[in-house]
């Protein structure tokens, strides 16, 4: 069952004179449960494939299906609305909050959307008992090693339940050892909470434990 769908996207910036086209007639679905892995080099178009999929860019043409909804089309207030209940993000860097502590950030999304503080304080909490740092959520970001720093920042971008999880290196930042056990905590969650990833990763090791690879080759998703 198709999760995230696109369709025919395109995505093209303007640089000075010129006309860059980085999306050309994209396609790609994700269905529920499934992780897969993006593999392109840099600068092949992986930010803009992940943003435009999670509503944060309109596709030029072409659409962008989430939970059988068409999104690319739609005013910029109910894409946002939008993104906040079904899509999480989560990047190189955790951009945590600083002066929150760990199960605070993790209630932040919670609490915009709404939710009473004594429900996202316990959602947040269970976060962290997935994550297995169930003990290190009073303490702030600063305090927390860098594998601790990513698992709260996946925490916090599944708060909401959303359907679909995008992820830009998100073990970039760490050494492998610790990006293998943080790998393994992201993927529990998403097996067992029947999300689905798209997960852009230079790190063959963890793309290979992924169900699909893909990379992008003149603006379209193709399996690898
Ligand atoms: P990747 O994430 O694979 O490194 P990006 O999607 O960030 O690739 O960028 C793809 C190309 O699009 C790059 O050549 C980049 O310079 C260009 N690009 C990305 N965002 C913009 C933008 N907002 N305006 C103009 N060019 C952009
Ligand atoms: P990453 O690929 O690590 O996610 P970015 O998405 O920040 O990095 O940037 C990738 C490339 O896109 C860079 O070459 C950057 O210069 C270019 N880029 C990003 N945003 C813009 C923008 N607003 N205008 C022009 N180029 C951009």
């Amino acid at each position: 069952e198709p999760i995230l769908q696109l369709k025919g996207v395109e995505r093209h910036y303007i640089q000075g004179p010129r006309k860059l086209t980085i999306l050309n007639g994209a396609e790609f679905m994700l269905r529920r449960g499934e992780m897969v892995a993006l593999i392109a080099p840099s600068g092949a178009g992986k930010s803009t494939l992940l943003h435009t999929a999670g509503l944060l860019e309109k596709p030029d043409a072409g659409d962008v299906i989430l939970g059988g909804r068409a999104c690319g089309r739609l005013s910029d207030d109910e894409r946002t609305a939008i993104r906040r209940n079904d899509i999480g993000f989560v990047y190189q860097f955790h951009h945590l909050l600083p002066e929150f502590s760990a199960i605070e950030n993790i209630m932040m999304p919670q609490l915009v959307r709404g939710l009473a503080p004594v429900e996202a304080k316990a959602r947040a909490a269970q976060l962290l008992d997935y994550m297995q740092i169930g003990k290190r959520g009073h303490h702030r970001p600063a305090e927390l090693s860098g594998g601790e720093q990513q698992r709260v920042a996946i925490a916090r971008a599944v708060a909401n339940a959303p359907l679909v999880l995008l992820a830009d290196e998100p073990t970039g930042n760490l050494d492998p050892v610790t990006a293998g056990y943080v790998f393994d905590a992201l993927s529990a969650l998403v097996r067992q909470s029947g999300l689905a990833a798209l997960i852009a990763t230079h790190n063959h090791e963890l793309a290979g434990r992924m169900d699909r690879r893909v990379t992008l080759s003149e603006g379209r998703v193709v399996p690898i």
